[in-house]
């Protein structure tokens, strides 16, 4: 489905390492991104394995296209260009079944917030995603409570003013199982989901038109496949310069699932910074 976000969106900068070991390793990876609609900006930093790319493309699909140059592309950061860090978290998939993902927010501006990811082991077709009350796995994707609504608002889909502000709509999986997706929401801010849980469900989400007595509250999207703990993530650079002097800085913290109980399990206030 994300081929044709690539001329929609607001632009982030990704930041991945490259292996790269000379004048040519550069070229490639310059030309896997060459005219690439959705990509407005390349920068190959051969002295630290580094590329920036100016996308409004998902991260996966990026990746893919370096990696398609026979060399491992691994992310290592994503930022919105903007000079002050807003905040950027990151959400880990998983559940009892093969279902497992990465998505991570970005907040772009304060109001826009940038939600995208990779969601694989699913049935090909839409399932509902949303962000749910608590961060709390002691019980699985059960214990994470309902759709995050401080607004006390029904269940609807991410276009409607009256929605949940958990409520993301759907996300498409392709033949293969797998779902990239973008997407830019105004409702939900980092800031608020901190803490809290993303969760994939096994069917489509009705955004609250579906008639059945579920759709006002869940949309009807069937059981709760994989969920995952939304953890504070340093996500954000402000300049190239910057990366160059960290060494081994590792912005995205994906090695291991949140410990669960680790997240909030009531509301709570942005932090005083922001
Ligand atoms: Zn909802």
């Amino acid at each position: 489905m994300a081929s044709d976000l690539g001329n929609q969106g607001t632009l982030c900068t990704l930041e991945f390492a490259v292996q790269m070991t000379c004048q040519s390793c550069v070229d490639a990876v310059r030309k896997s991104l060459q005219g690439v609609a959705g990509v407005q900006d390349v920068e190959v930093h051969l002295e630290n394995q580094m590329v920036l790319v100016h996308t409004t493309l998902p991260s996966q699909e990026v990746q893919a296209l370096l990696e398609g140059t026979g060399r491992q592309a691994v992310l290592k950061g994503m930022g919105s260009g903007q000079l002050k860090n807003l905040g950027a978290a990151v959400a880990i998939l998983g559940g009892p079944g093969t279902v497992q993902g990465v998505v991570r927010f970005l907040q772009l501006t304060p109001e826009r917030c940038l939600i995208e990811g990779t969601i694989d082991g699913l049935e090909p077709g839409l399932h509902g995603l949303h962000v749910h009350q608590y961060g709390d796995l002691t019980n699985n994707c059960n214990s994470c409570g309902n759709h995050f609504n401080p607004d006390g608002a029904s269940h609807g889909g991410p276009q409607d003013s009256d929605r949940h502000r958990g409520d993301l709509g759907n996300v498409r999986a392709d033949a293969d199982g797998r779902a990239i997706f973008r997407m830019e929401d105004e409702q939900l801010k980092v800031w608020d989901v901190i803490g809290r849980s993303l969760i994939i469900d096994e069917g489509e989400d009705d955004l609250g038109r579906g008639g059945h007595p579920l759709s006002k509250i869940t949309g009807n999207s069937g059981e709760r496949l994989a969920c995952g703990i939304i953890a504070r993530s340093a996500g954000l650079f402000q300049n190239p310069k910057q990366i160059c002097s960290c060494d081994g800085l590792t912005i995205w913290e994906e090695r291991g699932r949140p410990i669960a109980g680790k997240g909030r399990k009531e509301s709570a206030q942005p932090p005083a910074h922001l």
